[in-house]
């Protein structure tokens, strides 16, 4: 169901809540077939979809200020075109499958199911995730009461942090209308670098890059299935000034070649088209039969999971500071059992791995039960007493009671 007003989605909630019908909160509806299926009302085949995406409108940009207030079902590309008319941006990766050029590209989805996802790649290493960038939120709870936390303000910390609680929430928790968000100046100039090598000669540049005073914009482990059979440091640097950048990257070569490495150069249309290629390409998110794992290990940890066997045949992405990823193979290049091996593996290197997309039939469960399972299902009975949102979908509750995950 698609609404146009904010006015008439608010009475459309209530109208669920007094009919305690089970709905899923929605942007784009681009993924939200990824993760642990939602289950529908009894005698319904598909769960019920109460869609954002003619909540479009930008309400209040704020260029002075650096911060813009955008209704939940703003397509990201549209957004970021808006912004880059005023030298902005929002430091928020594009969404894997989804192309960064494109300001139409609907495959990007909306910026509301962007933080109830809560995924972030590489940029978050310079300018933290999305729930970091989030300075205020408006959402309708399960109810249709209205509620809001934060402002419009960088520094504002009024009332409850919502926009943390909701960041990631998968659409478990009510619907999100209204978000303020941190922009930032478009850096004019960009250059790469891709590294390749010995594994441990790679870790050691990965650290000193990330020691230096200048930190690069991104840096992203690249597993040898993605990198052409050997595993690589993709590395994208920023600056105002042509020179800076030109010194930055002759600094990173020289310490490439000290340490051994094959260091090739990357022009900004290079640099974007391996960037794209980490995002395994644009257009569609991938066809159904295809492992698509949300995964982290600690970021010391990183090289080990290069080196590690059961991740043979996945191209993987790994942000080289904050440690979190995305790894996709298709179905037959990978059997299911690795995918658990790979998921223990992950677990001992200090991180998880979520299942976003699995082959029919593969039966693993999307996540397992965190540590804080009872604070979480307290928190999910709080703000949806009757469990009508996202039905069998609750991050950090393992959706099949007694798999083994
Ligand atoms: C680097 C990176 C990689 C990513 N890779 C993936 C990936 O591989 N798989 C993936 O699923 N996502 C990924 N994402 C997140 C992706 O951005 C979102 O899934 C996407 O933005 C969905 O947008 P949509 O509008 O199509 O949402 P939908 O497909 O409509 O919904 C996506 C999810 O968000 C919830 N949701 C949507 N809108 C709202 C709302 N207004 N209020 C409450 N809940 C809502 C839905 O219930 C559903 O759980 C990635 C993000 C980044 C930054």
């Amino acid at each position: 169901m698609i609404c146009s007003e904010p006015s008439e989605l608010q009475e459309l909630v209530r109208q669920l809540h007094r009919q305690a019908s089970p709905w899923l909160p929605a942007g784009q509806g681009s993924r939200l077939h990824w993760g642990p299926p939602v289950l529908p009302a009894p005698g319904e085949e598909q769960p019920l979809v109460v869609s954002t995406s003619r909540l479009d409108r930008v309400i209040e940009h704020c260029v002075g200020d650096f911060t813009v207030t955008v209704q939940a079902g703003m397509p990201l590309a549209q957004l970021q075109a808006e912004l880059s008319r005023q030298n902005q941006w929002l430091a928020i990766d594009t969404p894997w499958g989804s192309d960064a050029t494109s300001a139409t590209d609907g495959n990007q989805g909306s910026i509301g199911g962007l933080v109830a996802r809560g995924l972030a790649g590489g940029l978050r290493q310079r300018y933290l995730g999305v729930r970091d960038q989030l300075i205020g939120i408006g959402v309708l709870r399960a109810d249709g009461t209205a509620a809001r936390a934060g402002g419009k303000v960088v520094k504002n910390v009024a009332g409850y942090d919502l926009m943390r609680l909701f960041t990631g929430s998968w659409g478990s928790l009510g619907l999100i209308t209204e978000l303020t968000l941190r922009t930032f100046p478009r850096p004019p100039q960009r250059r790469g670098l891709l590294l390749q090598g010995d594994l441990s000669a790679l870790e050691s540049l990965r650290r000193q890059a990330l020691a230096a005073g200048l930190l690069p914009q991104r840096l992203d482990w690249w597993s040898p299935a993605l990198a052409d059979g050997q595993p690589a440091l993709l590395l994208s640097l920023v600056s105002v000034s042509a020179e800076a950048i030109v010194d930055q990257l002759t600094q990173h070569c020289q310490a490439a070649e000290r340490a051994g490495l094959r260091a090739e150069r990357l022009d900004p249309e290079q640099l974007q088209a391996l960037e794209s290629a980490g995002r395994g390409n644009a257009g569609s998110p991938g066809p159904e039969g295809q492992w698509l794992l949300q995964l982290g290990v600690l970021p010391a940890r990183g090289a080990e999971l290069l080196a590690d066997p059961a991740l043979r045949g996945l191209r993987l992405s790994l942000a080289a500071g904050a440690g979190q990823g995305i790894a996709w193979a298709a179905a037959q290049e990978v059997p299911n059992h690795r995918v658990e091996q790979l998921r223990r593996r992950c677990e001992a290197l200090g991180g998880f791995l979520t299942v976003l997309q699995q082959p029919d039939n593969s039966g693993l469960p999307a996540w397992g039960d965190s540590p804080s399972r009872p604070l979480i299902e307290a928190i999910k009975r709080e703000f949806d007493p009757l469990q009508q949102l996202a039905r069998g979908r609750l991050p950090g509750v393992n959706p099949q009671p007694g798999t083994r995950v």
